[in-house]
């Protein structure tokens, strides 16, 4: 559920959030299918950076296996710069709200100065825009790969975007 920082913590330098052009929410996509998968089989978060790699192309941090409510990503190679999170909410579990990016995921992606990308149980894609604090969603249930178990619904009506201060009035009141 959550992402913890780690940019922040070892004075890595930001460079300007990514913006989720076609090309890079493609690439995010497929990125999220596989990370998807080993979150449905172990039942855990996995997370990762999406990277601009020296010679300008899109790449990715190693994905890392996190625990059940967070996800530590590792730092890439120096040569390649942060350009934005990246982290699967899990599997599906009818207890946990798990269907939109939390608060703490905005905080943590400003606080490492990155946009960040949130791939749900569900099968939505989320979009953290970390300077506006504003999380919309790119696409909704069932466009990355869907945990078999998932039954929708559990977390009420989620509207296609919404402010940092209307996200804690969502959480306040699930
Ligand atoms: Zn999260």
């Amino acid at each position: 559920m959550l992402l913890l920082c780690v940019g922040c913590t070892v004075g890595q330098v930001p460079t300007d959030p990514v913006r989720p052009t076609p090309n890079v929410v493609a690439a995010v996509k497929m990125r999220f299918a596989e990370m998807q998968a080993l979150s449905f089989e172990t039942d855990v978060e996995y997370c990762g950076y999406l990277l601009r790699m020296p010679d300008e192309s899109l790449g990715f941090s190693q994905m890392v296996r996190g625990g059940h409510d967070g996800c530590t990503p590792e730092l890439p190679n120096p040569g390649s710069t942060l350009l934005a999170s990246m982290h699967t909410h899990g599997s599906y579990d009818p207890e946990v709200p798990a269907e939109f990016p939390t608060v703490i995921d905005i905080d943590s992606d400003k606080r490492e100065r990155v946009n960040g990308f949130v791939a749900t149980p569900g099968g939505r894609l989320w979009f953290i825009d970390s300077r506006a604090l504003r999380i919309t969603q790119l696409c909704g249930v069932n466009c990355l790969p869907q945990d078999p178990f998932f039954q929708p619904g559990d977390d009420g009506v989620i509207a296609q975007s919404y402010t940092r201060a209307e996200l804690i009035k969502l959480e306040r009141g699930l």
